[in-house]
């Protein structure tokens, strides 16, 4: 755990979250600032900065990871009618939480125009 990171404070149950589901290897929980009306932040409990520091020993964690993602889209019912997966890596990336995540946003069209 990394003290200093809200994501660890988070998995750590040091701050509150919309906890929505969890397990040994990650949290799931909703973003603050919806971009969607369903917006779901998957987190691993493991303090990994971004994406670009994940190695092969954390090829089943990443997998793991999507597997989560695919239960809280039928969670969220968005499975069928599609969902967007976004990871941003870095500042230019827009990564303002230096603790991996994957986004899980659905529940609107996600691409102009909408049909
Ligand atoms: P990033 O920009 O790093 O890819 O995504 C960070 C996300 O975390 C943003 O969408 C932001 O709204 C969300 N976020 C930042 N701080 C908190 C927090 O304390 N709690 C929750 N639930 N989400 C947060
Ligand atoms: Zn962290």
């Amino acid at each position: 755990m990394t003290p200093e990171c809200i994501f660890c404070r988070i998995a750590a149950n040091e701050l509150p979250s919309t906890l929505l589901y969890e397990d040994e290897h990650g949290i799931v929980f909703s973003d603050l600032h919806p971009k969607a009306p369903t917006h779901w932040l998957i987190v691993p409990r493991r303090h990994i900065e971004r994406l670009s520091d994940l190695t092969d020993a954390e090829r089943p964690l990443i997998g793991h990871l999507l597997l989560v993602v695919n239960r809280m889209a039928r969670q969220a019912g968005i499975d069928e009618a599609g969902y967007r997966v976004v990871i941003n890596c870095g500042p230019a990336g827009g990564q303002t939480v230096s603790h991996l995540h994957l986004h899980l946003l659905g529940g609107r069209a996600m691409h102009w125009p909408p049909g």
